[in-house]
């Protein structure tokens, strides 16, 4: 059964009960009051008559001691006819309860005659002639002589109130519960609308639709309960996004990865067969050995490169607060062979969170692909490098540049205190990167040259490793480059 109609059915068992109940009690309230009002009155009547019974009884002629029965009947009926509307209902008995006289229309039995005495007035309501009416019994004592005055007051009216009462309660109780049940419906709609709502949205998602959002009708529980749906969809809809850009990243990496193995593969197999199938002249033999043992290690630097990044993945940073001095000192020592760049060292003093080694691999990588570039693109650029030197200068750093003879191209490596952190930049100006590429150029096997790369022994593996290592120290790669300008890629730690 649906939750409105349950709404609206128990709402009117419970108004159905609450009219029943109340038109009971009130209809009830107004009979008794009724009835207590025209007991009184028939009590009173019946006092009335008994003083008047004995005020006449005083006027019977001195001849008599005791008040004779033909008197009693006579006084009776005399006072039978004094009633309003043609005659009173009343029953004259002696003290022996013989019955002196009946008014014709007195139907009553004489039950009421035992329970009364000279100090009890007694009563009693009736059915009798297809009608209700107030019994009463009391004790007349006159002329020495002891009677019972019996009446009977038609009170059928009240009665009919009542009934007439209960069915127009009933009436009323029906039109104020139809009236309610189309009332409630109404309601019950409007309050179940947030949960139509929820429904629909819920019946989208399952059926893969994780765009669709419940509407919010309104502020209450059921409102918030739409909100904490929609917030559950929107984390829902992301990390189903993220499962789907991870999977085909993982599908793009695999490809990558087969075509990578590919190319060094097919030329190893080639030489290899090459080498054992034909009697190759010396020069040939040691060609193709060659053309095999640079492959193979290009084979051995990727899968080197690719278990570095599995490495870094999984790997719990282990952060330790290091003078960048001794990471600059490092570098200076590692490219000091790089006698054809010109690889300037420029930084700032301070202790920065990260793990060393980490760094170190990062920055030998970002410095090795700004020589190449460098390199390929064959110009020796006067380089933005004065205002880098004039800040150079104020740093503690060592601002001299390591030159060395001839050199094709310079590399700027910079470490500064910034806004929340220590920026290091490794600068080239080489031959920069199309904008289309810089995104892509992060990926595992993405190279902008491909035959270029290679010819550098490179797999594209290097950044996307870097991207790893500083994943893991909480900051990521920013890369500005202008194509036949040179490249920044730089990274900030904390400090
Ligand atoms: P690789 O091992 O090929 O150097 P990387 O992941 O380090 O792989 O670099 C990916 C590609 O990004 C390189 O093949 C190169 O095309 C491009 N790249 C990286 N650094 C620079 C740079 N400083 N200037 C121009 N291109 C760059």
């Amino acid at each position: 059964m649906k939750f409105s109609i349950k709404l609206v059915l128990s709402t009117m068992i419970v108004l159905a009960l609450a009219l029943g109940f109340s038109g009971f009690y009130f209809v009830n309230y107004v009979f008794e009051t009724s009835l207590d009002r025209e007991v009184g009155q028939a009590l009173d009547e019946s006092s009335i008559l008994s003083f008047a019974f004995e005020t006449a009884a005083l006027n019977v002629p001195l001849k008599y001691s005791v008040l004779p029965d033909s008197v009693v009947e006579e006084i009776a009926s005399k006072l039978e006819m004094e009633g309003q509307g043609g005659g009173r209902l009343l029953r004259i008995a002696d003290e022996e309860k013989n019955i002196l006289y009946t008014s014709s229309g007195f139907t009553s039995d004489e039950g009421l005659l035992p329970q009364t005495d000279l100090r009890t007035k007694s009563y009693r309501v009736i059915r009798a002639q297809g009608g209700f009416y107030v019994h009463t019994c009391v004790a007349i004592n006159t002329l020495n002589r002891m009677l019972y005055l019996e009446t009977m007051k038609d009170v059928t009216e009240v009665f009919t109130e009542r009934a007439l009462g209960f069915s127009l309660y009933r009436k009323v109780t029906v039109v104020i519960l139809l009236t309610g049940i189309v009332i409630m419906l109404f309601i019950a709609s409007l309050l179940t609308k947030p949960i139509r709502l929820l429904t629909k949205a819920t019946r989208k998602m399952a059926a893969g639709d994780y765009t669709y959002r419940a509407r919010q009708v309104s502020r209450d529980e059921l409102g918030q309960l739409t909100g904490d749906f929609n917030r559950m969809a929107n984390a829902l809809e992301e990390n189903i996004c993220k499962l789907e850009e991870e999977i085909e990243a993982r599908e793009e990496f695999m490809g990558a990865f087969a075509h990578e193995l590919k190319t060094p593969l097919t030329a190893i197999i080639g030489y290899a067969d090459m080498l054992r199938s034909h009697k190759l002249d010396e020069e040939k033999s040691i060609m193709s050995a060659n053309y095999i043992y640079t492959e193979g290690k290009r084979l051995e630097a990727m899968s080197f490169r690719l278990l570095d990044i599995i490495v870094a993945k999984q790997d719990e940073a282990r952060l330790l607060d290091v003078p960048v001095g001794e990471l600059f000192a490092y570098l200076r020592e590692m490219f000091a062979e790089k006698k054809e760049m010109d690889i300037r060292f420029v930084y700032e003093e301070a202790v920065v969170r990260m793990e060393a080694n980490l760094i170190k691999t990062v920055l030998v990588n970002l410095i090795d692909n700004a020589c190449k570039a460098s390199e390929y693109s064959g110009v020796s650029p006067e380089p933005g490098g004065k205002a880098a030197d004039q800040k150079g200068a104020d740093m503690a750093g060592v601002p001299e540049a390591s030159v060395s003879g001839g050199s094709t191209g310079v590399v700027e490596v910079t470490g500064e205190r910034v806004d929340g952190g220590y920026r290091i930049a490794v600068r080239d100006y080489g031959i920069g990167i199309p904008e289309e590429e810089q995104i892509k150029i992060v990926k595992a096997f993405y190279m902008v040259d491909k035959s270029r790369a290679r010819s550098k022994n490179g797999a594209g593996l290097g950044l996307a490793l870097c991207a790893e290592i500083l994943k893991i120290h909480h900051s990521g790669l920013q890369i500005e480059s202008k194509e036949g300008e040179g490249s920044c890629f730089s990274f900030v730690l904390a400090l």
